[in-house]
């Protein structure tokens, strides 16, 4: 089975999010992990070329050293995935952008919102010019995710100006952000995540979807994903999730994912709360639904 090694490669961040899930980059954590921790999960677990390196943070590419780790993963696997909040990758060189197999990148809604959730006023700015050079570049490279923040505005990074252009992306994923404030709008949410999944799905993007009660959905885009599924899992679900001083832990990345008491006996449990419970997402390629990565 394919294996995952996962590491927070620092804790700092540019942006300060409001519900950072992060307790470390919260609290400012100042630790990174080396190139000699990486080479020691390697040297332990013998990661091979069909296995995956998630880097992520903090904001991964403010670590001094960001450079050399992708290129010490890429010499093991061509597997790596980035999650970046997007403001400094329009200054990554193409060598080591070549090297990322796709980085995922978050969107909370048009300038003012975007800007307002992150609390940084030239995030938004520096966020899309990076996303317009890397496509301009490569349209399969950037998994940029949608997040609700907002149930009565819905997703309005979609009517903004830059979305005509941005629409010309692949990769796309669709979340909400988990905050306890947004539960109770989690209809509203789910119900504008419905449109944005379908208007995805007429274009034939490859969409994943998570935090988001399936059966709040609209009953259309529900039928829709459930028509055609493959849920064979190629994925060990025990991540090796490295941190400094060549620490590690070993588990299934599992978030509290049970919405509802009716969900202990729902029969969409596959693919709604089970994957959502670990390091694992629905994605749908040309209407069928796998199970993949985040
Ligand atoms: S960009 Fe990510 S790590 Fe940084 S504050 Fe926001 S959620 Fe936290
Ligand atoms: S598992 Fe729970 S949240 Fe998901 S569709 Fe079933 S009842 Fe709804």
């Amino acid at each position: 089975m394919r294996r995952i090694c996962y590491c927070n490669i620092t804790y700092k961040c540019n942006n300060h999010c409001r519900c950072c899930i992060s307790h470390n980059v919260r609290k400012g954590t100042d630790r990174n992990l080396c190139l000699d921790d990486y080479s020691f999960f390697q040297r332990q677990f013998s990661l091979c070329s069909n296995d995956v390196w998630t880097i992520s943070g903090g904001e991964p590419t403010l670590h001094p050293g960001f450079h050399d780790i992708v290129s010490f993963c890429h010499d093991h696997s061509k597997h790596i995935i980035v999650y970046s909040n997007g403001r400094t990758l329009s200054k990554l060189p193409k060598e080591i952008l070549i090297k990322i197999e796709r980085i995922i990148v978050p969107i909370y809604g048009d300038e003012a919102t975007h800007n307002e959730y992150v609390s940084n006023s030239h995030a938004y700015r520096e966020t899309i010019d990076s996303i317009m050079k890397i496509l301009a570049y490569d349209e399969n490279k950037l998994d940029i995710k949608l997040l609700f923040v907002d149930p009565q505005k819905g997703m309005s990074f979609l009517k903004s100006p830059e979305w005509n252009n941005i629409i010309a992306n692949n990769h796309f994923s669709i979340s909400r952000v988990i905050d306890d404030g947004l539960q109770n709008h989690c209809r509203d949410i789910c119900q504008s995540a419905s449109d944005v999944l379908d208007s995805l799905l007429d274009l034939n993007k490859v969409v994943r979807f998570y935090d988001l009660p399936l059966c709040e959905l609209r009953r259309e885009t529900l039928s829709r994903i459930l028509k055609s599924m493959d849920l064979t899992s190629v994925y060990d679900p025990n991540v090796i999730c490295g941190s400094t001083e060549r620490r590690y832990t070993i588990f299934p990345f599992n978030k509290q994912a049970d919405y509802f008491p009716k969900c202990e006996t729902c029969q969409n449990r596959l693919i709604c709360v089970r994957i959502m419970q670990n390091y694992f997402a629905p994605v749908i390629i040309n209407g069928v639904v796998h199970i993949d990565t985040e």
